[in-house]
């Protein structure tokens, strides 16, 4: 029987894998970190789409990824940029995140007989986040594989697609009005259509509005 392991944070991205990984693989569980992120509600979004969709979410605490390193996302006191400034990336990075979250996941894995590992990371929409790489995804796995010494596969389904194409795959999964609905993208913390001005709410809106163009012309 397969097993996959789904690194969740209850946001769009991460849920269309969640559903994929249930298409794709017999049985899915899930992996969520709280790390010192300023919209604890994320997590309860998590737990609420996971228990709906009948996988396991286990919840991790790592809140020192917030204190050695400060960005938007994980400290009040710093406005969210809402425009992409050019010679960096914008102050909602959060440094090492992805590589810290895919290490704990992978050391969870290995501990439940999993070598399958499904991440939302993308390339396609770049916010100028490198740790969203395909580059640094191969990297991370080949490292990973000898730091364990373990097979892991890490899936990117989403890796090549744009905001529109991901809100494809999730209407073909059939799970649109759950991800339109019930995840949290925005960087205010605001469920579902979000506030609407925030750089990831702008992505997310514009690639829901092209996606519904295509399909009602097509
Ligand atoms: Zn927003």
């Amino acid at each position: 029987m397969s097993k996959a392991l789904v690194v969740y944070s209850g946001g769009q991205d991460s849920t269309t894998c969640l559903f994929w990984a249930k298409k794709h693989f017999d049985e899915v569980c899930a992996i969520a970190f709280d790390y010192g992120q300023r919209h604890i509600v994320e997590l309860e979004a998590a737990k609420q789409i996971a228990a709906e969709a009948d996988v396991r979410l286990n919840i991790f605490k790592i809140n020192l990824l917030s204190e050695v390193s400060h960005n938007s996302l994980t400290d009040n006191a710093m406005e969210v940029e809402t425009n992409q400034p050019g010679h960096r990336p914008p102050n909602t990075l959060v440094e090492g995140r992805n590589m810290l979250f895919l290490t704990y996941a992978a050391v969870f894995a290995k501990a439940n007989g999993i070598s399958d590992i499904i991440t939302g990371v993308g390339q396609a929409d770049y916010s100028g986040y490198p740790d969203c790489r395909n580059e640094f995804i191969k990297s991370l796995n080949q490292t990973l594989n000898l730091s364990m010494d373990y097979e892991y596969h890490i899936h990117t389904p989403l890796m090549w697609l744009d905001k529109s194409e991901i809100w494809q795959m999730a209407d073909e999964l059939g799970v649109f009005e759950i991800v339109r609905d019930q995840t949290i993208t925005c960087y205010h913390g605001i469920q579902g259509e979000g506030c609407g001005t925030c750089p990831s709410c702008k992505l997310r809106n514009r690639g829901l509005i092209k996606y519904l163009k295509s399909k009602n012309n097509g």
